[in-house]
């Protein structure tokens, strides 16, 4: 499925999901400025960005991190639209890997691209002129973009999207994940582009909701463990229960995961 929503003058919002009999499980925003995307959105919805970049030609595509809901949709539009990336990124979208069945059902499973280009550290759209920055966390290269003068920040899965995170993949680094969004907090932001959420205005009064509610249980969670608490304990102690998918995710999402890595990560020495 694509949903195409103007934002504003210049960005546009290109919402993709799978189709699960007319209804959608989760969106994924890709955003239009001009020619370039900054995302490419799900291999689901491949055949419906073909469609849309056929009257709306794509030339250029900036991908933000390795997740099949933001890069899926490169495949379809190489090679009239050149595709930019980080070296991991590059990777992931000559090679994928296969998926488990529901992320393929759920995003769906990419198609190789042959040709992607070095992602450069700034780059102009028109007049908006984005600098690369550096938000690991969700994964230890996830990149987004910056308009430093209008405070437009382009940042992909830095937040997590529910307000109180129970799950993580298992190379996420949750601590480094709270000191991404402390590093955001002191941008001038106007409006944070959402890889899942959309545009997000008052930005920081949102984001600092999920640092605080992170912080909280982190500190929680090693107090439990410090006083000799196992995972599964301290998953019973806090009661955090996971959502009805989480077992079809094969591993992929877990709970144990967010409190391991709440305990043991640290954000890594730059
Ligand atoms: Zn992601």
């Amino acid at each position: 499925m694509i949903e195409i929503v103007p934002y504003n003058e210049l960005v546009t919002c290109v919402k993709t999901a799978s189709d699960m009999n007319g209804s959608v499980v989760m969106w994924t925003y890709a955003y239009l400025i001009g020619d370039t995307l900054l995302d490419a959105g799900c291999p689901n919805a491949a055949k419906e960005i073909e469609e849309f970049a056929a009257n709306n030609p794509v030339r250029r595509i900036f991908v933000s991190h390795t997740h099949e809901d933001h890069l899926g949709g490169c495949a379809v539009l190489t090679p009239k639209a050149e595709i930019y990336a980080t070296p991991p990124v590059a990777e992931a979208l000559r090679s994928p890997e296969s998926l488990p069945d529901f992320f393929v059902m759920v995003w769906g499973q990419p198609e190789p691209v042959s040709e992607v280009l070095p992602m450069p550290e700034k780059f102009e759209i028109g007049e908006l002129s984005l600098e690369l920055m550096s938000l690991p966390g969700h994964t230890d290269h996830m990149v987004g973009f910056y308009e430093r003068k209008r405070g437009w920040l382009f940042s992909a899965d830095a937040v997590p999207l529910p307000s109180e995170k129970q799950l993580a993949m298992p190379d996420e680094n949750v601590t480094e994940m709270i000191a991404t969004m402390e590093e955001i907090q002191t941008l001038e932001l106007n409006i944070l582009f959402d890889g899942h959420r959309g545009p997000v205005e008052a930005p920081h009064e949102y984001i600092q909701k999920r640092i605080d509610y992170l912080k909280e249980l982190q500190a929680s969670i090693k107090e439990l463990h410090s006083q000799g608490h196992t995972i599964p304990e301290i998953q019973k102690n806090l009661g955090i229960e996971g959502p009805w998918y989480m077992d079809m995710t094969e591993g992929r999402f877990r709970i144990d995961h967010l409190i391991r890595s709440l305990i043991f990560d640290e954000v890594p020495p730059s």
